[in-house]
């Protein structure tokens, strides 16, 4: 064989391993490429699909729920795609302030900060997430039950 020619025998296993990981990774890219172009929250983020937006800047959007659970429900959404919050590390502490610091304001802003409000990750099958993109629920004037169902 014309590799086996050229480079000794010792890096035909490493040339092997390393053509492995690159198309492990570059598979893993793809899966997470066709991910974020069908979700609906990116499209939401960039523009292509309309939402009733209160907020937006470099790294955040929020817009009302099309479905809202209460008088006032917007969500605080990423621009950057997070499954969901088991995404997030130590180095998305910032992001994670903003979110919060967010919702403080927008609830002030709407007019819910006085009589209360509650904020909801909604995270994975037993959390209700339906949604794959990280976003807080933002959910006020009205009362919540707590426990809650
Ligand atoms: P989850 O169930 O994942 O915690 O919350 C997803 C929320 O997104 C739901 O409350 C749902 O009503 C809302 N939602 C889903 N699709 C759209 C949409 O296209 N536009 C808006 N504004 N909200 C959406
Ligand atoms: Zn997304």
């Amino acid at each position: 064989m014309k590799f086996k020619k050229k480079y000794p025998q010792k890096y035909e296993s490493l040339f092997l391993f390393t053509n492995k990981v690159v198309m492990i990774r570059f598979r893993i890219i793809c899966r997470k490429n066709i991910t974020i172009m069908a979700c609906i929250f990116c499209k939401i983020a960039s523009g292509e699909i309309p939402a009733k937006k209160l907020f937006e800047d470099d790294k955040l959007v929020a817009f009302y729920d099309i479905q809202p659970q209460s008088p006032v429900h917007f969500l605080i959404i990423p621009k950057h795609h997070f499954a969901s919050l088991n995404d997030l590390s130590a180095d998305h502490v910032h992001l994670a302030g903003h979110i919060l610091v967010t919702a403080s304001n927008l609830a002030r802003e709407t007019g819910i900060d006085q009589s209360g409000y509650r904020v909801v990750f909604n995270t994975r099958e037993d959390g209700g997430q339906s949604v794959d993109h990280l976003h807080a629920h933002i959910l006020g004037k009205r009362k919540f039950l707590w426990p809650p169902g």
